[in-house]
Formats: structure tokens, sequence, C-alpha cells
């Protein structure tokens, strides 16, 4: 399929499992967008995740619910490769693939939470990712970028990468940008089990997301 043209400026690319997509998510990519500049930013929905146990929803019923969180956002577009695909996702294929079609000039930015980025030492090929994206760090909630707790290897890349979003449009790919969003402490793990328990969800998530579960008896 083919995505709407994302014209010229920095692309930022949100992967994630989305199970379901919740605020934390959307601030995290509306933040990005202004505080890096971005011309868009597009949301991937995880196919099967390699790095964690199977999703409470199917992978079509996250797609659904990402499109409707993002329906309202021209900003945001949503990327259902990953999820078509039905085999594990692995976010190195995804940057081959949209770097072979959007060219080498292009910057596009991975966003990831700190909670992410720490884990990153364990992603396939994770050195690999600098040669096709930029990687811009949100804060998140009961995490730290303390480089005395990174994993070594990683500390080592921050250091030699690390620059400021006033770089990100300069090249295509290879620096890493720390930003700030308002720290959210919501997780799609705690609206799980508020869902198994029956307790509300309101405010966590948008609310055509949150109708969306009721109406599909997703996670209760
Ligand atoms: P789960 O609780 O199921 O692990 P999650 O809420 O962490 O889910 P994911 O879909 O795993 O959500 O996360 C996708 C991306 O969004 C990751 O980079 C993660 O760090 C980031 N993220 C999710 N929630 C927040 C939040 N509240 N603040 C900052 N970043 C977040």
């Amino acid at each position: 399929m083919t995505l709407p043209d994302a014209g010229g400026g920095p692309l930022g690319l949100f992967g994630g499992t989305f199970d379901p997509i919740h605020y934390g998510h959307l601030r995290l990519a509306e933040t990005a967008r202004e505080a890096l500049g971005l011309a868009r930013v597009r949301l991937i929905p995880a196919g099967q995740p390699p790095h964690r146990a199977a999703p409470g929803a199917s992978g079509a019923h996250r797609l659904a619910m990402a499109r409707l969180a993002t329906a309202d956002n021209p900003a945001f577009e949503i990327d259902p490769a990953e999820v078509e695909a039905q085999q594990a996702s692995f976010t190195i294929l995804t940057l081959e693939r949209l770097r072979a079609a959007l060219g080498p000039e292009r910057p596009l930015v991975l966003l990831l939470g700190l909670d992410a980025f720490l884990g990153l030492p364990a992603w396939r090929r994770w050195e690999a990712l600098f040669d096709f994206a930029h990687i811009a760090v949100a804060n998140r909630p009961g995490y730290s970028l303390d480089s005395a707790a990174l994993p070594p290897p990683l500390a080592a890349q921050l250091a030699a990468r690390h620059a400021t979003a006033a770089g990100l449009g300069d090249t295509p790919a290879g620096r890493i940008v720390p930003f700030s969003m308002t720290p959210l402490a919501i997780s799609a793990t705690d609206i799980r089990s508020r869902a198994a328990a029956g307790h509300s969800l309101r405010y966590l998530l948008p609310p055509p997301v949150l109708d969306y579960i009721s109406l599909h008896q997703l996670y209760s």
C-alpha cells in the first residue's frame, strides 16, 4: 500500500505494540513533532513483537485502535506493514524498507520512550539502526538516562552521537536526541489490568479507542 507522501523535512517513526494505544503514546508523538521539527509522525504498530509476550489484542484490533486514535491529527499517519507482514517485527528491517522507499537523504527519526531506549542493546543489529535513522528519546516516569546506569555499549553510543533537535535536519541518520515531554505514567499494561478488573479506562486513552475496546470486549 502507498502511504501519503510525507513531503520534505524529518519524518518521525514511532513503533510500538500499542496494545492499546494511549495518551502516553499520543503525547510522545505530538511532543516529538513539535520539539524536533518533524514534518510528520508515522506510527507503526508491531506485528509479532520479538522481545515480549504475544499482545492481548490482535494486530487488526491494535491497528484499528491506532487509526481511531490518530484520525484527528493530520500530521500523524499509520503504517500497517508490520501487522500485515504477520511475522516477527524487527525495527532494523522496517528501517531498511523505509530508507529504500524514501531515499538516502530524508532525515528519519526513530522515536522511543526511555524504557525502550534502555533496552536497545537487545534489539537485532541495534548498532546498525544508526545507519538508517536518528533516535530521539522521551523521558518516561520510572526510568533514568543517567549514564552511570546505562549498559556500557549504549552509554558509548550516547556519548558519541548525542545531539540537539537543531542538528536533526542536517543529516539523514546517526544522532541521538533526548527530548522532554510532560511525564505521563500511563502504560498499556496498566490499562489492560484495569480492563480485566472491570475498572474505568476513561481519561487514559481517546474516547474512540475506549468505545472500540468496549464494543469488541477487548482485555476483559
Ligand atoms: P506495555 O505496558 O504493554 O509494555 P507500553 O505502554 O510501554 O506497553 P508500547 O506500545 O510498548 O507501550 O510502547 C511503544 C513506545 O512508546 C515505546 O517506545 C515506549 O517507551 C513508549 N511509551 C509508551 N508509554 C509511554 C509513556 N507513558 N511515556 C513515554 N513513553 C512511552
